[in-house]
């Protein structure tokens, strides 16, 4: 190409549009809040990066074809159509429709799971793990130690530790391990991408221990782009065929649609053997739905075949990642400290280093998440110890590993003017960051409290 500008690769056909507000309104609504970003009405947002998950902007396409959904409750034609669609993409021969990522893992984990398994993955999401522990098994993160240094380059930092997974698996018995489980892009850790090389390896140590190997494949459209653009020998791959030899490595996977399937709500399960699909299969009939369904209506599997296409367009990729990389890369060059490089879905803000006046008993994490909000209208979410910190016996707080902020980029929905808005924002945070203080837990619940916690600022 002869020019450097990569634009949207789209026209915009439907707007929806952003009610503006005054720094003084929003601080008003925070304050109603309990400076808790999750409790504030999303109409009193400008700029939403609470999640990637379910926000994405469908196409005309899409669009188009939710007329066309088939909604009979067996044999529906628009669940024909994504089962070959999905069969197409993946290899995998059974095919389980479910309404979001976490019911298809409920299903297969649940079943797979219970007291004395263990389940091993370069790292579990929020919700693998808790249905993990919730059937009694117990879910290991060895993601590689390169992952730990927030700043540390390194072109596939979402990668396993093939070395300790060998250990772990020479130590247990195939009975004993419920499964292997590679997140693609890994979600918790970064974003970051796992390399070819890495599933490769990870492939065959399952083979050879004679387990399970399970791709957590939410972000395999991303993880692909990677691949090409940093792997040795992928430069000529379609992206679609990156994500098709990754599936061919993998005894089945898991997906929510939500992230790169193009749609507001959506899930799969897709499994090479049919005694495990059968077991699954019958749990899917009691919790979710009859087999040519599952959660879905058949509007909702319309889009999906249409979205698993979509998200696999060059264009479109180009664009997803480097509109993310854009805004890291601006951060990073007026010395915002950020997980580096930047991840596919979302930038990850290091707020420990930008807030180093507050300590991490006051959540700098929730103060940046604040600032952001009451000065731009930017929501985010802070994943440090609001998110995972925990209590000792005198009640202080074990603070979590980091103190992270991750603006998560929402699919076709920002442009290039919303991106340069958010990182003047960052200017005057920067500027400002001195005089901003801490905050404290004032009510919380047991579980996941961040999504309810409400809190005071530290006079
Ligand atoms: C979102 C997500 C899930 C869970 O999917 P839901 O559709 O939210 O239930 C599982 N794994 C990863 C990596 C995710 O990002």
């Amino acid at each position: 190409m002869k020019f450097k500008t990569i634009f949207e690769p789209f026209k915009i056909k439907s707007v929806e549009p952003i009610t503006m507000s005054t720094e003084s309104e929003r601080l008003e609504y925070l304050e109603q809040a309990d400076y808790n970003p999750f409790r504030l009405n999303s109409k009193d947002v400008l700029i939403d990066f609470l999640t990637d998950s379910g926000t994405s902007a469908m196409s005309s396409k899409q669009w188009a074809s939710l007329m066309d959904g088939d909604e009979a409750y067996a044999g529906s034609k628009s669940w024909i159509k994504m089962e070959k669609e999905i069969k197409d993409l993946t290899g995998f021969e059974h095919i389980l429709p479910t309404h979001q990522g976490r019911a298809g893992e409920r299903i297969l984990y649940g079943y797979l799971g219970g007291k004395g398994k263990i389940f091993i993955s370069n790292t579990h999401f929020d919700t693998t793990r808790a249905n993990i522990e919730y059937s009694g098994a117990e879910a290991i993160d060895i993601p590689i130690p390169e992952s730990a240094e927030p700043m540390l380059s390194h072109p596939f930092k979402g990668n396993m530790d093939t070395d300790k997974l060998k250990e772990l698996l020479k130590n247990h018995s195939s009975e004993e391990i419920g499964g292997v489980i590679l997140t693609v892009t890994n979600n918790s850790g970064g974003g970051q991408p796992v390399s070819m090389k890495n599933a490769i390896e990870v492939s065959n140590l399952c083979k050879k221990f004679n387990v399970k190997f399970f791709l957590d494949c939410c972000r395999i459209a991303e993880n692909s782009y990677f691949i090409k653009t940093r792997e040795p020998g992928y430069r000529r791959m379609s992206y679609r065929n990156i994500a098709r030899e990754m599936f061919s490595l993998a005894d089945g996977c898991v997906m929510s649609a939500k992230k790169d399937g193009l749609v507001n709500m959506g899930g799969f399960l897709a499994l090479k053997d049919k005694d495990l699909s059968d077991a699954c299969t019958n749990l899917l009939i009691i919790t979710e739905g009859f087999v040519t369904y599952g959660g879905l209506s058949g509007r909702d599997m319309e889009a999906i075949s249409l979205g698993l296409r979509e998200v696999f367009d060059e264009d479109y990729l180009k664009y997803r990642i480097r509109s993310t990389e854009y805004l890291g890369e601006m951060l990073y060059r007026m010395g915002i400290p950020l997980i580096w490089p930047i991840g596919g879905h979302a930038v990850y803000i290091d707020a420990k280093s930008f807030y180093q006046h507050i300590p991490v008993d006051q959540y700098p994490g929730q103060a940046l998440v604040c600032e952001l909000y009451i000065k731009g209208g930017i929501r985010s979410v802070e994943i440090g110890s609001v998110m995972f910190g925990k209590y000792d016996e005198d009640g202080d707080l074990i603070p979590a590993p980091n103190e992270l902020v991750r603006l998560a980029i929402p699919r076709r929905v920002y442009t290039q003017s919303h991106i340069e808005y958010v990182i003047e924002v960052f200017k005057l945070l920067l500027e400002e960051r001195d005089s901003v203080k801490g905050f404290e837990i004032t009510e919380e619940s047991e579980f996941l409290r961040h999504f309810t916690a409400k809190f005071r600022r530290v006079s």
